[in-house]
């Protein structure tokens, strides 16, 4: 049997006006930062893989590849690789980030995956069905959620009888999932991370119950001034991919003392319990979340 197949169009913008001038131009444009999702083979053993027939590259775009700090926080620009991001000092970089980027793929993976193409691939695969995917995604969503970060998105806004011109949107990452989210032919540009005071961190991966193909990932931050708990944040997330986080338990313990109360405690197992009730079925992965947040906590309290 003779398979025919056709090349794609790759194309090479310098300028986030042309890529996005390109993407209106062209029929299902697919942008290209690093590649390893787009070029992933969905069966190990395949042995071809299915490329889009339009392929924007973002490689020759310098603007996304800049990284800037200031007192206020941090803003990346969404071409910077993840090793790259590893590569900067931890005294910088927001707690945590690190400690997730060590935990996803291998060190040639990170070298090519871009911070952009990671939490795009995460929202995309979040309208599909996750539970086909081969590998686990979006390892700093979670977090990133729980440090306020926000995502800058570029698009071109139609006008009527006139050309469309460039627009810009900011979006916090917790919002991007809805309606406003990211569109087919929207290009992340940035990401800011706010500087949020954070003195404590947990990050965990361990295998889950439900599915060993895909680590259940743990991320807590607190926030201790003088003994006294002023904010803390949680965020798991499971093996489908969606991610667990509940206001109300993390409401529980703010403003409270250390070393925590019997009753703080006994609050707190009842908010994991909330927090991960759809799990029924899974006790498990409970009893993980629980212990990793223990652990949390009594590093917590043994520190301040
Ligand atoms: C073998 C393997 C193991 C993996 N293991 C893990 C893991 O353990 N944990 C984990 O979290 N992830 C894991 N991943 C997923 C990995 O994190 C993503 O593949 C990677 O981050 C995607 O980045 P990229 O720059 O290569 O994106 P690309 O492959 O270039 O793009 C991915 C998607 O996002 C779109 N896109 C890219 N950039 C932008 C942009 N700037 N704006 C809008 N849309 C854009 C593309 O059009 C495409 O649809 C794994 C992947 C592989 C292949």
């Amino acid at each position: 049997m003779v398979n025919k197949y056709t090349s794609p169009r790759v194309l090479f913008p310098g300028t986030i006006n042309e890529a996005l001038e390109l993407a209106a131009r062209e029929n299902s444009p697919v942008f290209w930062s690093g590649g390893t999702a787009i070029t992933d083979r969905p069966e190990s053993h395949s042995t071809l893989i299915n490329l889009p027939k339009a392929i924007i590259s973002l490689r020759m775009i310098n603007e996304l590849t800049r990284t800037a700090r200031s007192e206020t926080g941090m803003e990346i620009s969404s071409m910077v690789t993840l090793d790259r991001l590893a590569s900067i000092s931890r005294r910088i970089l927001a707690p945590g980030i690190f400690e997730t980027l060590t935990l996803i793929g291998s060190r040639p993976l990170r070298c090519r995956a871009t911070l952009g193409g990671h939490i795009a691939e995460y929202f995309i695969k979040s309208k599909s069905d996750q539970s086909t995917c081969t590998h686990p995604s979006g390892y700093l969503v979670p977090l990133l959620q729980l440090l306020d970060a926000s995502v800058e998105i570029r698009y071109l806004r139609e006008r009527a009888r006139r050309k469309p011109v460039s627009a810009v949107k900011r979006i916090p990452l917790t919002l991007l999932e809805g309606e406003e989210g990211l569109g087919s032919r929207e290009i992340i540009t940035k990401i800011n991370i706010p500087a949020g005071g954070w003195n404590f961190v947990v990050v965990e991966c361990l295998p889950s119950e439900d599915n060993s193909a895909s680590p259940l990932l743990f991320q807590a931050l607190a926030k201790v001034e003088k003994s006294v708990i002023t904010d803390w944040r949680i965020a798991v997330m499971d093996g489908t991919g969606k991610i667990l986080r509940n206001r109300e338990t993390e409401a529980i313990l703010s403003g409270h003392s250390l070393p925590l109360s019997e009753k703080d405690i006994s609050s707190l197992e009842n908010g994991i319990k909330g927090l991960t009730e759809s799990w029924e079925n899974r006790k498990k992965d409970q009893n993980t979340v629980l212990r990793l947040t223990h652990y949390f906590m009594r590093k917590v309290s043994e520190q301040y």
